[in-house]
Formats: C-alpha cells, structure tokens, sequence
C-alpha cells in the first residue's frame, strides 16, 4: 500500500504520521524533513535547497523529483509508503505515478487533512519541533511533557523552524493554495481521496485517518 498525506503546513500530517505509521507498517518518508536533513548536514543538495526553505517557497520539482526517487530506491520502500509532503504540485504527481509504475504499484489512496486558514496560523506560529526525533510540539496545544521515542529529558532539542516565523508562514499557505490544492481535484477524480477534518483533537483526526486508510487497504 502507498499512501499520500495530503494537507496545508500545520494539517497536521507530521504528528498523525508516526501513529499511522506504526498502525499500518508502512515506511514514512517526509520531504520537508529529507530537505531539512540536508540542510543541517549542509549537503550540496542542502546548499542547493536553502533559500526556498527559508523563504517557505515551494523547491522546484526536478530538485524534489530527484531526491524523492532517490529515497524510492532504499529496500524499506518495498512494504509500502507514507509519503509526507510529497507530491505538492501536479507534475510532482506525475513523476510518483511513474516511479511507482516501475515496480508495478499505483498510489493506493491519499489521505487529505482539512484544517481552516485561521487555525493553521495560530498552529504554525506557537509550533516547535525536536531536532532529534522530528516531533512536533506546540507552546500552547501541545507542550513538551515526554519525548514519544525516549531520546532526551526536558525537550531540550525544541526549536522553531525558521520557516515557522509569519511572513514565511504566509508565503507556506499561499503556495498550498496556489500550487498543491490543485491535487485535491486531481486524486478525487481518480477516486483516491479521503478527506478528513483536522480540526478535531489528535485522537479523533487520528482514528478517522486510520480507518480511511484501511478501506483504501480493503479496496486494493
Ligand atoms: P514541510 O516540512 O513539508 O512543511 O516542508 C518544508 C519546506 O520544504 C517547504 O516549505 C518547501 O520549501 C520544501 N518542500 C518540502 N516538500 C516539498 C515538495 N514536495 N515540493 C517542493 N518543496 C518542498
């Protein structure tokens, strides 16, 4: 089975992946975290990368093709994907299309979070995550208490993205809208899509999100 998250900075799709993918088995890869690896390990692509990240503007799609198929050829990939972040743009889904061809797999639904303008703001703005594990906290929604894979103390490893600062927020929002929200027609019309309220808590997007991926399972 391959998954797609689909939804605005904020949805959600961050926090919501690592229960789905110990519930469903399935190997998540996070573009925005794959280019964020670079950038921290200041690799030529990370260089290559680091003004569209900090203006929180879309990297072109043949640098995001690239590394995605790259990360396609790793043997955890064989038991099915969560892909996060990725495909944002309408050629984006059409380089997954083929790379999932070359092994005879499809997408096999797509999972859309759909969150109000408004709250994504207040959930960008207040947002940190740990360097170490990737886990999304929150000062005010969801402040650190234990670290969910045992690495530090006291949430020592928190920060907030640069990319989390408003005027880049902004720019995130209007590019989802501009470029990414196209996709939802897209895999609708294919007869992919679930869409799912993210304006609820944890727990219930949680559950909801669960049981939409396994009637994609039931449908395969
Ligand atoms: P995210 O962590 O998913 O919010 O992604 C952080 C940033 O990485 C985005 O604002 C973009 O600059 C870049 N990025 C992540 N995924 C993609 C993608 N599929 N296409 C283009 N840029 C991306």
């Amino acid at each position: 089975m391959n998954l797609i998250l689909l939804g605005a900075p904020g949805s959600g799709k961050g926090t919501q992946s690592a229960n789905l993918e110990a519930q469903l088995g399935l190997t998540h890869i996070s573009s925005g975290d794959l280019f964020r690896y670079n950038l921290n390990n200041d690799t030529a692509l990370g260089q290559q990368v680091r003004k569209y990240l900090d203006a929180g503007e879309l990297v072109p799609d043949d640098i995001t093709v690239a590394m995605i198929e790259d990360r396609m050829q790793q043997p955890d990939v064989e038991r099915g994907v969560m892909l996060d972040g990725f495909p944002r743009t309408i050629p984006q889904a059409e380089a997954l299309d083929a790379m999932l061809a070359r092994t005879g797999g499809g997408v096999s639904g797509v999972l859309h979070l759909d969150v109000p303008d408004d709250v994504l703001m207040t959930r960008l703005s207040g947002r940190l995550i740990c360097k170490r594990c990737q886990t999304p906290f929150h000062k005010t929604f969801r402040p650190f208490k234990t670290c969910p894979v045992g690495e530090c103390e006291s949430g020592e490893y928190l920060y907030q993205r640069s990319d989390d600062q408003p005027e880049a927020v902004r720019t995130r929002l209007d590019a989802y809208y501009a470029q990414t929200q196209p996709l939802i027609d897209f895999y609708r019309a294919r007869k992919l899509l679930a869409t799912i309220n993210g304006d609820d808590d944890v727990n219930t997007v949680s559950a909801a999100m669960l049981a939409a991926a396994k009637a994609f399972a039931a449908d395969e």
